[in-house]
């Protein structure tokens, strides 16, 4: 494995518009942060591009050995959770619970390996009202005519560093990644580029706020992830992403109130996931090209082809996503699965790639997911799987893609994971001579409808 501190990775940066080196700085692991889902739905395949591309991100790290430690947090109050919570007639906690779920199943699906923390917004109120505490303070913050305390713009003076915007030209940001409005009146803020930190409580709210100094009411928005990002990785970190949305306000707004919190720098490097458009639009209910994960499912596609898809362009272009993108995945991956029997790759991955090493190095370089997939195929015809190296390569390369070849019974249909598994323990079993848990094993699988036919150096599986 390569060293920590040899930064194999390099990422464009939003903030300082270059390609550069990804460095844990510490020395020891590669701490991020992404902006997780607002849970008030299910999450659509434009959000699955953006957690996908992270997830990409994260197992790199990992088959680089940057020993990345990986927060994403989960929005569970604002106005969408609080509107849709009281339409379906649930608490606030309960509602974003059933969601989040949804999301962990949609995750698992789509072969995403969970964060290292999934803070929620609700279960850190106090971190977020002792930053607004600091930052009223220190004279950067101020209690608007409406009881709600907004962020003073004007006393920051890298405002709009990250979005490269002049903070004269700014006109308003009260619009969020909804493209719904975040907050109501502006008149009650002195100037329009001010945002609130605290919203004092409305009859809208219903049975949703927490008590604080500045009287009932909840967070703003941004001010979550200053305070959970700070509160897991430390007043200054070493990567932040999101969609390309959140660069503005949403970002900006997390850099002033971090930074004039603390005093230091809040992120070293930026990343953002350009949007996803399906069959050249943007996606729309209206547009009837509004796809959820669960919506392709019910069409019949695997979940795995859904991901190559989302992986199968660069993610700081537009990627067009199309139902023949879908079936050239699936193709794709058939193409794998015929080639292949590896199942699911895990680390450690050895420092000797083989014919796979140009693949690999075309990862490192910003992520280039799609010339990484072209170099892949490109190697696969002449892949020699008594090659070592090239095994190793392989396995690193499909690891940090998160492409998960579901094994085939002999008779051409897939085998249900929880099937595999169960199997794969009764080899084991046989293998160590516990034929009492092997027999069991067996006749586990058979009442679930399979049945094992034992080879000298494995096993097949028929459904019954
Ligand atoms: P939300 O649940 O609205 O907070 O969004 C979750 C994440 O999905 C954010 O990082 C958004 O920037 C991202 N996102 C939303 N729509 C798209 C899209 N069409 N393509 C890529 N990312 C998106
Ligand atoms: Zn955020």
């Amino acid at each position: 494995m390569e060293s920590v501190g040899s930064a194999p990775l390099i990422l464009f940066d939003t903030l300082s518009r270059t390609e550069r080196p990804l460095v844990p700085s510490d020395g020891q692991r590669l701490r991020f942060y992404c902006c997780g889902p607002t849970v008030y739905g299910p999450a659509h395949i434009g959000n699955f591009r953006t957690f996908v591309l992270n997830d990409v991100l994260y197992r790199t790290a990992i088959a680089a050995g940057m020993n990345p430690f990986f927060v994403r947090n989960i929005t569970d109050v604002d106005d969408k959770t609080i509107r849709d919570s009281q339409a379906d007639g649930s608490s606030l906690e309960a509602f974003t619970t059933k969601w989040t779920q949804a999301f962990h199943e949609d995750c698992e699906s789509l072969n995403m390996l969970p964060p290292d923390v999934e803070p929620r917004a609700t279960a850190h109120i106090q971190e977020q009202m002792d930053i607004i505490q600091q930052l009223m303070d220190k004279g950067h913050a101020y209690q608007g005519g409406d009881g709600s305390i907004y962020y003073k713009v004007s006393t920051f003076e890298d405002y709009g560093k990250l979005s490269h915007f002049n903070p004269e030209e700014l006109r308003t940001q009260d619009i969020n990644s909804a493209g719904a409005a975040n907050l109501a009146d502006e008149y009650d803020r002195e100037q329009v580029a001010d945002f609130a930190l605290w919203k004092a409580y409305k009859p809208e709210d219903g049975e949703v706020g927490w008590d604080s100094p500045w009287g009932k009411g909840r967070p703003g928005w941004h001010l979550e992830c200053s305070a959970m990002s700070m509160k897991y990785l430390g007043e200054t970190f070493d990567l932040h992403t999101g969609g390309e949305d959140l660069t503005f306000p949403h970002h900006e707004n997390e850099i002033a109130q971090s930074e004039a919190c603390t005093g230091h720098t809040f992120a070293h490097h930026w990343m953002h996931v350009v949007f996803l458009l399906v069959e050249g639009k943007k996606m729309s209910k209206s547009l009837g090209n509004f796809f959820t994960l669960r919506d392709l499912m019910a069409k019949g596609y695997d979940p795995m082809a859904v991901r190559y898809a989302l992986i199968s362009g660069h993610y700081r272009k537009q990627l067009n996503f199309t139902f023949h993108t879908l079936d050239a995945a699936q193709s794709a991956l058939d193409k794998l699965g015929r080639v292949l029997d590896t199942t699911d790759p895990r680390p450690p991955f050895g420092p000797d790639k083989g014919r796979f090493e140009a693949a690999w190095k075309l990862l490192l370089a910003d992520l280039n997911t799609p010339a990484t997939l072209g170099s892949l195929f490109a190697n696969l015809k002449a892949f020699d799987p008594d090659r070592e190296a090239d095994l190793n390569g392989l396995a690193t390369v499909l690891f940090a893609l998160g492409i998960k070849i579901q094994p085939e019974s002999t008779d051409g249909v897939a085998i249900p994971e929880e099937i595999h598994s169960l199997a794969q323990a009764r080899w084991e079993a046989k293998r160590n001579r516990d034929f009492q848990i092997a027999d069991a094993l067996r006749d586990e699988i058979q009442g679930k409808g399979w049945k094992v036919l034992d080879r000298k150096d494995g096993f097949d599986l028929e459904p019954l």
